[in-house]
């Protein structure tokens, strides 16, 4: 694929006020008119290149949401205080009473709740499906779908969104795709694959230092304005309007993000391999096990690789809590939720971030007990990694030791 992401974001460039490298940071929640003419335009949204009020815009978070554009493709982008900052306004600008939703039913527990609780408030139904089926996202439109949602790279099962078959699917019957990127950035790149809106929760990777939330929604100029409108725009109302000093500094992680992915990817796919020859069940979409790894590489920018998530399972809860916490005290990562940092971060999903999902649910859907979900981390030397866990392992008998003579 000839779209390199990467690229787009080095080749900002960028004169801070006073010639610095970086732009100057706005620190400023208004601004002043030389005109009362203008702030009246400004108002009406077409006076270009003024600042109004910094919950509507503010030149720090417009160079952040142009980096974050040009590594999506998209012709620009609206940053926000959280990743559910971003995805909220966008489903209430798309949707509003008698409107429904086709999404995924393996999505991050807070988008989850939002559209199984929160949304039936506004008469907004959604419709949880497995989208790995494109004859079943197709059956499940009816006239009042608006929208057709999923993550790229599903939370926390690891499935793969076949990007292209939904984007046919959505241009068929008028739907806008939006796609939550949030595990994949620079791997994959919905838009260039037909995705309308692509949303990122900035927390994660592309921020990577777990210092902050963030999010963002990169689509048309047309879209962003609408949800920027004073009059009815969803961000703009509803407010989760990122700070100008975070914006500056989640702009500054962005640009090493195509050296962190290649890292995080490179580890990632080094313990697969060992874990899954070891005989643990492990979920990683760069294994040829994976369902969808041959999908995941027809869309992948293949540099940045499969990503610096994975997942084994162990059994039983409380194996999974036994080894976490015996991982953490050998310092192997933190039993923490979140992803994108420089440690290795792991959790339970089914008690913890996916905890909004019913029981039933979360067996329907293969979310098991003994599910620990892995954040690789930026680890130098994996190789230590991969023998101190499985140490760990051994010593509580989810590895037998027969594995490491086999190995040896
Ligand atoms: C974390 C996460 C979100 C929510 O982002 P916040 O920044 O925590 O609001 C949304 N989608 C995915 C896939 C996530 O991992």
């Amino acid at each position: 694929m000839a779209f390199k992401p990467a690229n787009k974001i080095q080749d900002l460039q960028y004169f801070g006020e006073f010639g610095g490298v970086n732009p100057s940071i706005s620190d400023s929640s208004t601004y002043t008119f030389l005109s009362a003419k203008t702030m009246f335009d400004t108002f009406e949204g077409n006076a270009d290149g003024c600042y109004l009020y910094s919950r509507h815009s503010s030149p720090s978070n417009l160079y952040l949401g142009e980096a974050l554009a040009a590594m999506e493709g998209t012709e620009t982008a609206n940053v926000s205080a959280s990743g559910m900052g971003a995805i909220t306004p966008v489903l209430l600008q798309l949707c509003g009473a008698g409107d429904h939703i086709v999404s995924s039913r393996t999505i991050y527990g807070g988008t989850y709740a939002f559209l199984k609780n929160f949304t039936p408030r506004f008469n907004i139904e959604t419709s949880f499906v497995d989208i790995t089926k494109l004859d079943i996202v197709e059956a499940s439109i009816t006239k009042n779908t608006k929208v057709l949602y999923c993550e790229s790279v599903s939370n926390p099962l690891l499935e793969v969104a076949d990007i292209k078959g939904l984007a046919d699917i959505a241009r068929r019957h008028n739907l806008k795709l939006v796609v939550d990127n949030t595990f994949s950035p620079l791997s994959i790149s919905p838009v260039v694959l037909g995705a309308d809106v692509v949303i990122h929760s900035l927390t994660k990777f592309i921020n990577g230092s777990s210092d902050t939330v963030g999010g963002v929604v990169c689509g048309t100029q047309e879209f962003i304005n609408d949800l920027r409108n004073v009059n009815d725009g969803a961000s703009m109302l509803l407010g989760s309007t990122m700070d100008s000093l975070r914006a500056a500094s989640v702009l500054k992680n962005l640009r090493t993000l195509h050296i962190r992915m290649q890292q995080h990817s490179f580890n990632a796919s080094f313990l697969a391999k060992r874990f899954e020859s070891d005989g643990l069940k492990t979920v990683y979409p760069g294994l040829k096990s994976h369902p969808s790894h041959e999908l995941f590489k027809s869309m992948m920018n293949e540099k940045y690789g499969f990503g610096g998530m994975l997942t084994i399972d162990v059994g039983s809860l409380e194996k999974a809590n036994e080894l976490m916490e015996l991982m953490q005290n050998k310092n192997l990562g933190y039993l923490a939720v979140s992803l994108g940092f420089y440690k290795t971060l792991f959790s339970a999903p089914g008690s913890s971030t996916s905890s909004e999902i019913p029981e039933e649910e979360q067996i329907e859907m293969g979310l098991s007990d003994g599910l620990i979900r892995f954040s690789i981390g930026l680890d130098a030397d994996i190789e230590r990694t991969y023998q101190m866990m499985r140490e760990c392992m051994q010593e509580l008998n989810i590895l037998d030791t027969k594995a490491e003579i086999e190995l040896a």
